[in-house]
């Protein structure tokens, strides 16, 4: 087992990562705890894993109610939230009640926005059990839920009591779902180490196939890169936008094909691609660096063709609305290296002399 600190004072928490923890629990769940508690799941994860960890909670003596939400994006929603308040209430959770998030991002978001709202914030903690939510969504304290608006419109900072990463519950996880995790995986490559990315062009094989020697160095190198950028900007004001390499571009695509004709790490894999050939056409990354990225993304497989639905310029309109974005200029994260990323002004007018437009 691997074992990661996130490390913010006084709020502190560790994240837990190996296989077969779910029946270690006891062991990572923090001292002080009331007995009664609130697990939060999806209706695929429910009837996997769910049962098993009810058994184990009230094993330890705790006295669990369960909420089981309709998997997919729908549920991140104030109505899924107030549903949440309402079982609370009912159970009877006091403000040392946890709320235990046992699902992949979706369930994860939603469950930490009820644990930081609930009684002004209860303990929370995080059971991820997607590759995406085990390597960033449980990692650094953004919980939230959507307003048809927008997505995590409404949201807190709240970090969990503890994380813990079982990868024994990835292997009933969908391969399109492995997928779309590793493009986040290759990002803390490009952001960060380029000796991790180069760990994962000799290894992506071994961490598909979940090899659990490979697959424990590989979240454990991703929750070390995400613990050291939120320690050190837990907010988002400065160096943590890094973190949105390839989401620029990647948020536009997943937006243009309306959310299910690329799931979120595959928009993100395009946007990746993307912002690297920016960065090249602006002249500051090498071409041999971009064929490294365009060969792992590939390997993993991942597409990195433009989509089909790519519209120039509704894209640029939606680049706009990126939080990055001040009046009309736009910031991107772009790739100088692998390994190291710098955030860069790029103008409208630089934008779409840049952009393919089909
Ligand atoms: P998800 O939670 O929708 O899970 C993907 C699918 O896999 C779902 O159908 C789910 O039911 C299923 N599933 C989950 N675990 C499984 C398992 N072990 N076996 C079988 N099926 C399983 O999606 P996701 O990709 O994990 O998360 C996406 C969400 O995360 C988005 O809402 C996004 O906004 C959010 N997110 C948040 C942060 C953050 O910092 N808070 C960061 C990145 C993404
Ligand atoms: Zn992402």
């Amino acid at each position: 087992m691997n074992t990661v600190t996130v490390a913010l004072g006084r709020r502190n928490y560790k994240i837990f990562i190996g296989r077969d923890l779910l029946a270690r629990l006891e062991e990572f769940l923090p001292r002080e705890l009331s007995s009664r508690c609130l697990v939060v799941t999806d209706d695929n994860v429910d009837p996997i894993y769910g049962q098993r960890l009810i058994n184990v909670l009230k094993s330890l003596g705790f006295r669990p109610a369960k909420v089981v939400v309709p998997a997919g994006e729908a549920s991140k929603s104030l109505a899924g939230a107030e549903a949440l308040y309402d079982r609370a209430f009912e159970h009877g959770l006091d403000r040392r009640s946890p709320i235990i998030a046992l699902g992949g991002g979706v369930v994860g978001d939603l469950a930490g926005f009820i644990a930081a709202t609930y009684m002004r914030g209860v303990p929370f903690i995080q059971i991820p059990t997607t590759l995406l939510a085990q390597v960033d969504s449980s990692v650094g304290g953004k919980v939230a839920v959507n307003h048809p608006r927008g997505k995590n419109i409404i949201g807190a900072f709240y970090q969990p009591s503890a994380v813990i990463s079982d990868l024994s519950l990835l292997d009933t996880l969908p391969v399109r779902e492995m997928r779309s995790g590793m493009a986040e995986v290759i990002k803390y490559g490009v952001i960060w180490d380029d000796a991790f990315f180069q760990y994962l062009e000799s290894n992506l094989d071994a961490a598909m196939g979940l090899d659990s020697r490979v697959m424990q160095a590989v979240v454990a190198r991703c929750c070390e890169i995400k613990a050291g950028i939120v320690a050190e900007d837990e907010r988002e004001s400065g160096l943590r936008a890094i973190l949105n390499y390839g989401h620029t571009i990647g948020h536009a695509v997943e937006s243009l094909g309306g959310y299910h004709l690329k799931n979120h790490g595959e928009a993100v894999a395009v946007g990746m691609v993307m912002e690297a050939v920016l960065a090249r056409q602006m002249g500051q990354l090498d071409v041999k660096e971009l064929e490294r990225l365009m060969a792992l993304i590939q390997k993993v497989p991942l597409d990195i063709s433009l989509p089909g639905e790519w519209h120039k310029q509704q894209a640029i309109e939606l680049m706009r609305q990126d939080k990055k974005a001040v009046g009309n200029e736009m910031f991107f994260v772009l790739p100088e290296c692998i390994g190291r990323v710098h955030i860069k002004k790029v103008s409208d007018q630089q934008l779409d002399d840049l952009l393919p437009v089909e």
